[in-house]
């Protein structure tokens, strides 16, 4: 079965072959949510290129938090008519909640900017 981009991106799989797995937990299992695997089940890609790869990802996920931080306090406040604190306390809330979620996406997503996919990656296996 062949996965688009964003099917690969957001199902967490790897870059390269679209098909093997990037973290070994699932994400809302609370078992080990930061940790990832060193290479790829499928096509043994390695998930860890180079020291300090995952840093760009901490950008992708401030960018995606940051607009979302924004545009859902504004719309509480201006649209909903919240207070400025009730608003920072429920934002508080979904970010502990989506913080795992993020972070895994985000990683995703960086890993899937720099390794092009290889429709034959598990063919020459
Ligand atoms: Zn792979």
């Amino acid at each position: 079965m062949k996965r688009g981009l964003v099917a690969s991106v957001m199902g967490l799989r790897c870059p390269k072959c679209r098909h093997g797995v990037l973290f070994p937990t699932d994400t809302l299992a609370f078992d080990k949510p930061f940790d990832m695997l060193d290479n790829c089940p499928e096509c043994n890609l390695n998930y860890m290129p180079e020291p300090g790869f995952y840093f760009g990802s901490m950008f992708i996920s401030y960018i995606i938090w940051g607009f979302f931080s924004l545009s859902f306090c504004l719309s509480l406040m201006f649209i909903f008519d919240w207070s400025v604190n009730g608003s920072f306390v429920l934002l508080l809330f979904i970010s502990a909640i989506f913080f795992v979620p993020l972070y895994r996406v985000s990683r995703s997503i960086w890993i899937h900017i720099n390794i092009k996919y290889d429709e034959k990656a598990l063919e020459n296996k």
